[in-house]
């Protein structure tokens, strides 16, 4: 694979403070070029990203007087006694000369912003960033040393692909790697690559995109198979901006673009919040042992446990406040209630679903991953949010950024407002009943707390598919429901203006599915609605998760998951003649039945969803 034709030719290294001025290659401007120096060698005018050495990126990123450089041994010979127009041995000796490097790639022990990091950075000057037999040890190396001291990994990544001239030996770099990154994600440790300009063939298809965060510069491009190569073989002009950063951003394959001034916060917040786990403040902790929990009321731990507490209301009510448009969204509760938080995007294979949001973050002094479905609050928001119905790449997105906190051991908050998941042709072309379903099977098993929080619309299977959690918790203005009152109105009713004897029959409302034991407590909102005052809904969210969490935080993963397992297991099953004298655990709470008149909602009918399903 050969190294893309570089499109911007900008020699700054040449400038040895004698020529004042250089063009750019992005907009052709005429730039002051100490100017251009001190903003990272990007262009004030159209910021266009110039192309950094290894070392000048390491002074970039890492902390001053952090660096340690770390030895790699250089293992390139000449295994093929490789000769094009220019010996191979040749070319090595040049590019060492030129370059001032053995090879293509520094290994660096430091930090960022204080945090520890082990850092290998490849260097596109020597031999086009080419993936040797040397470079592939290096970042083996650096993923070694990454796994003996427990450290996160950045790698950056500057390449045209695999080293033609070393032959297998080059390809066989791309498995060596691979590898190493998947031992990282055993061992629980972070994985992050910052793509730069550019990154294509046996790099991008390997280590560049195995990392848990991938942050490209603006403009950055990456691909399997380069531009030119494509379009020799479909004979199509390809768009424009065609596997730039933006591009990869929309189709799923990297989590954010960061301006090189914004890397170093970028990169310190992530590593602060991926590696110092704090436990909840101790006093949390105590007000959430306190043995009233289950007492009802507005407990210790700011939610309601006994349905008789709770306003008895026409549940269409519910409905309607469920769906104004001013109800906190998830990401105003990300900002009331998240600190250092970093949005992640994509699915890593497709698109990246604005409907749903997933991030990380330190909620109450503890790293953690909030995901949540995201409508908007205006037209414009509602139309750019897809209305808050997540694609088949939306629960993908979910469930990649759920195994990272799986991998990380983060606790893992959902948040819960959606008419469902969204209809169409796309989405059943993208297998969205399986993107659902894969959801509750990983969700049951997660190694990690999990609280969903159903905070407006719990619509059918699109929420539930954010809703397999070891404590299921909704809003007191929330609803729940398999299906929407209009649809089951329109279907069973056969006449969608039956929605309020739906919404009655279908029991949507927060006191119903409390006594029915669907959900285990509900977040009291502030009088009028959530809508009406979203601080004190923040507010009050908050109490009820550090409250929750300080519950399961105490507990291993298998105790989590055999916990949540049994929670799911018992709805619809029998339930026993002595049912009253079991006892339930603290980790699994008991299913409360409901009033005799009327059996719990798993163990009704099947034939009421049978009759869902027909047309
Ligand atoms: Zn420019």
């Amino acid at each position: 694979m050969t190294a893309p034709v570089l499109q911007h030719q900008h020699r700054p290294e040449g400038d040895d403070g004698t020529s004042a001025w250089l063009v750019c290659d992005g907009c052709r401007r005429m730039i002051y070029s100490r100017r251009f120096a001190r903003g990272g060698s990007v262009c004030p005018e159209c910021g266009w990203h110039a192309r950094l050495t290894a070392a000048q990126r390491i002074d970039l990123l890492l902390d001053a007087d952090s660096v340690e450089l770390l030895d790699t041994p250089v293992t390139a010979a000449d295994p093929l006694h490789f000769i094009d127009t220019r010996p191979y041995t040749d070319r090595l000796r040049g590019a060492r000369a030129a370059t001032g490097m053995s090879e293509g790639v520094l290994v660096a022990r430091g930090t960022i912003e204080g945090c520890p990091v082990v850092a290998a950075v490849m260097d596109f000057r020597f031999l086009g960033g080419s993936l040797g037999a040397a470079v592939g040890e290096a970042i083996t190396l650096a993923c070694e040393i990454a796994l003996r001291e427990r450290t996160p990994l950045l790698l950056v990544t500057a390449s045209g692909g695999a080293r033609m001239q070393e032959g297998a030996l080059s390809l066989m770099q791309m498995a060596k790697t691979a590898q190493a990154i998947g031992q990282l994600d055993e061992a629980g440790i972070l994985t992050v690559s910052l793509v730069t300009d550019p990154t294509f063939g046996g790099v991008a298809a390997s280590f560049a995109t195995l990392t848990d965060v991938i942050i490209a510069e603006p403009g950055a491009r990456l691909g399997f198979a380069g531009a030119r190569v494509i379009e020799q073989t479909i004979r199509q002009t390809l768009p424009p901006g065609f596997q730039t950063a933006e591009f990869l951003l929309e189709h799923g394959v990297v989590d954010l673009i960061s301006p090189r001034a914004a890397l170093r916060p970028t990169l310190g917040r992530l590593l602060s919040v991926a590696t110092r786990r704090q436990a909840p403040a101790p006093a949390t902790a105590a007000a959430a042992a306190s043995p009233d929990g289950e007492a009802g009321g507005h407990g210790s731990a700011g939610v309601v446990r006994d349905p008789a507490r709770l306003a008895e209301r026409h549940p269409w009510e519910a409905v309607r406040l469920a769906r104004r448009l001013g109800r906190p969204s998830a990401l105003d509760y990300v900002g009331a209630l998240v600190e250092d938080w970093t949005e992640l995007h994509g699915d890593r294979a497709a698109a990246d679903c604005p409907a749903m949001i997933a991030g990380l973050g330190r909620f109450d002094g503890m790293s953690v991953v909030v995901i949540g479905t995201q409508k908007g609050h205006t037209a414009a928001e509602l139309a750019a949010r897809a209305y808050g119905m997540p694609s088949p790449a939306g629960y993908r997105k979910a469930a990649r950024v759920m195994r990272l906190a799986a991998k990380l051991g983060l606790p893992v908050i959902t948040l819960i407002d959606t008419a469902g998941a969204h209809p169409g042709i796309e989405a059943e072309e993208n297998a969205q009943a399986v993107a659902i379903a894969e959801n509750l099977r990983l969700m049951a098993g997660l190694p990690v707390p999990v609280v969903a929080v159903v905070t407006g619309e719990g619509g059918s299977g699109g929420a539930l598919a954010l809703a397999v959690a070891d404590r299921v918790l909704m809003c007191a203005n929330a609803i729940y429901s398999v299906i929407s009152p209009e649809g089951c109105a329109a279907i069973l009713w056969k006449d969608p203006a039956a929605g309020p004897d739906a919404a009655a029959a279908l029991r949507v409302d927060s006191r119903a599915l409390l006594e029915a034991g669907i959900v285990d407590g509900v977040i009291p909102e502030p009088d009028g609605g959530a809508d009406v005052d979203p601080l004190a809904a923040a507010d009050a969210l908050r109490a009820a998760l550090a409250g929750t969490l300080a519950d399961l935080v105490p507990l291993d993963p298998p105790t989590l998951v055999s916990g949540r397992r049994a929670r799911f297991r018992r709805f619809g099953a029998p339930v026993p003649a002595s049912a009253s004298a079991t006892t339930p655990s603290a980790a699994t709470p008991a299913v409360p039945t409901l009033p005799a008149a009327r059996p719990p909602m798993g163990q009704r009918s099947t034939a009421d969803l049978d009759d869902v399903r027909q047309p």
